[in-house]
């Protein structure tokens, strides 16, 4: 009966099971090995939360010597953006997220590793659960099914959906199904589910430890009306055929389990091990909520690429948010690979991970503050040239001069300055030294009037080929020579018989030369703007 069935829904030839399992056989790992996947929908959107998820499905696959691919689940056609799956992959590219297969539609033994590319797959399976009574057509309207909801709603049900007497297709015999699809009626295809409103499964979840649920009692759509799988199906026979051993991914699909395990029962596969990922969450007004792609432009992985956050600052704190035993690990392997912290499940946050800008800032700091001058350059350009053109063709224009700034107080250095988060930061922090973004301010420190700043411009001598003692020997003779004390320490001393002392002169000096009360050291700055453009600035607000 039920044969006669499957033959009316699924008429194309298809392949059996066995032929799958032998196109598809378990993968040959080493003792251990772990197969895991990342599996988007190619939206064009890559959210943090699932470069968060990415990273640990890299690292639990790499870290067990076992397989990390990429599906890519475009079943929902209308959330599909063209040219979206390869953005996805330059985005996790981008972050060091390559796996092992699927980079492409065939690239690997498993292929094809697009759903969309897999209709026949799931088609064999579809059809032998018909075959058995577990699966069974559904001809039920949208409407219909609003309409029982309502009703439900109304009566109270004790569980929504379609399931046990509201299922209306269910028991419609094998002749009345028939009759409808020689009719022309559309149809999808539901699971018969065997789930008992009284009865709890356990499963054992990676991060969240033992969990007991309510079995599934819905009659879960497997295909749509257009063939297509739903999510819940295509993940059974997709992780089973794949050979994946660990089901990592986002929290959001925890309260399904109990379907999953019911699918993969009645489809005769071995379930796999389930990792549930917490949300990101942020914190607002005391409270936490997830992190939102409607509300938190920082949602998305491409704002990071925006604003400049390298990469490596990026995944450095998805680390530590990802494993409380990371910053340890870290302070004591400083120069350690990443893919070297021993990763495992159980130091993840079952609660969820606070995502705060203020430690990225910091975390990043560290990151930019490790790179040489040279590289930091080199990045900088290299971002600017994407964010801020305008930017990019000044540096262009002057050779490896960011390269000379960045490197003072930074190359060679025991301490080097932590003062950059952010690639778009640069501009401003560097723009005293390019004359066509010096902005001529002359701010005063607050111990130094006018006159007396402008008698210091005035008898300073700058001279470029001074070594640093040369070059601050001269200021501290000019500061004894103009009233100011040779040291703090002396004016302390006796603070009244000075107009104040050498560290006011060089803020003077400071200020006329960079228009700025901070900068690195200002030797070293001058050194790179050059003799002639130091004296030139100081000229220009002492006069001749
Ligand atoms: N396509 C699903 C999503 O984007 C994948 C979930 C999973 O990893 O199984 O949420």
């Amino acid at each position: 009966m039920s044969q006669t069935l499957a033959e009316k829904l699924f008429p194309n030839p298809l392949p059996s099971a066995a032929d799958l399992e032998d196109r598809y056989p378990p993968r040959q790992l080493k003792e251990g090995g772990r197969v895991t996947r990342f599996a988007p929908s190619p939206t064009g959107f890559l959210h943090l939360g699932s470069l968060y998820t990415a990273l640990v499905n890299q690292l639990t696959a790499r870290g067990s010597g076992g397989v990390f691919y990429l599906r890519v689940e475009d079943t929902d056609k209308k959330r599909e953006v063209a040219g979206g799956a390869a953005d996805l992959l330059e985005s996790l590219r981008v972050f060091g997220i390559v796996p092992d297969e699927g980079k492409s539609e065939n690239d690997g033994k498993y292929a094809p590793y697009t759903q969309s590319k897999r209709a026949e797959i799931y088609h064999v399976f579809a059809k032998s659960l018909v075959e058995c009574g577990l699966a069974y057509p559904c001809f039920c309207s949208s409407d219909e099914l609003a309409q029982m909801r309502e009703k439900q709603e109304k009566d109270g049900a004790v569980q929504g959906g379609y399931w046990g007497e509201w299922a209306k297709c269910r028991d419609l015999s094998s002749e009345q199904a028939a009759a409808k699809i020689d009719a022309g009626q559309s149809w999808t295809l539901r699971l018969r589910s065997g789930g008992d409103l009284e009865k709890r499964v356990a499963f054992n979840d990676e991060v969240r430890g033992k969990i007991e649920m309510p079995v599934n009692v819905l009659d879960a759509v497997l295909l749509k009306a257009d063939g297509i799988p739903t999510y819940h199906f295509a993940h059974a026979v997709d992780d089973h055929l794949m050979r994946t051993t660990h089901v990592i991914r986002s929290e959001e699909w925890l309260a399904s389990v109990p379907l999953h395990l019911e699918l993969f029962r009645v489809c005769g596969f071995k379930p796999p091990k389930y990792a549930h990922v917490s949300a990101l969450l942020k914190s607002e007004n005391g409270n936490k909520r997830k992190l939102s792609k409607r509300k938190d432009p920082e949602a998305a992985v491409s704002w990071f690429a925006r604003e400049g956050y390298p990469a490596d600052s990026v995944l450095e704190y998805l680390m530590c948010l990802l494993s409380s035993a990371f910053e340890d690990w870290r302070r004591a392997n400083p120069a350690a690979a990443r893919s070297d912290f021993p990763f495992t499940f159980k130091k993840m946050s079952a609660s969820g991970a606070l995502f705060d800008l203020v430690k990225l800032t910091d975390v990043s700091k560290g990151v930019i503050a490790a790179l040489s001058g040279g590289d930091l350059a080199e990045n900088i350009l290299i971002w600017a040239r994407e964010y801020d053109t305008e930017f990019a063709s000044i540096l262009q224009n002057h050779g490896d001069y960011l390269a000379q700034i960045l490197a003072i107080d930074r190359d060679g250095a025991k301490k080097p300055r932590k003062d950059i988060a952010k690639y778009s930061e640069v501009r401003g922090y560097v723009s005293y030294f390019f004359d066509e973004l010096f902005d001529g301010e002359f701010p005063l420190p607050d111990s130094v009037c006018k006159e007396d700043a402008l008698e210091i411009l005035e008898t300073y001598d700058y001279r470029g080929d001074d070594d640093k003692d040369e070059w601050f020997g001269r200021i501290r003779q000019l500061s004894v020579a103009l009233g100011y004390a040779a040291s703090p320490k002396d004016f302390k001393a006796n603070s009244s018989a000075y107009k104040g002392h050498v560290g006011d002169v060089s803020a003077v000096i400071r200020s006329a030369v960079t228009g700025r009360l901070n900068t690195p050291d200002l030797w070293a700055v001058c050194r790179v703007l050059g003799e002639a453009r130091v004296r030139e600035r100081i000229r220009r607000i002492a006069g001749e």
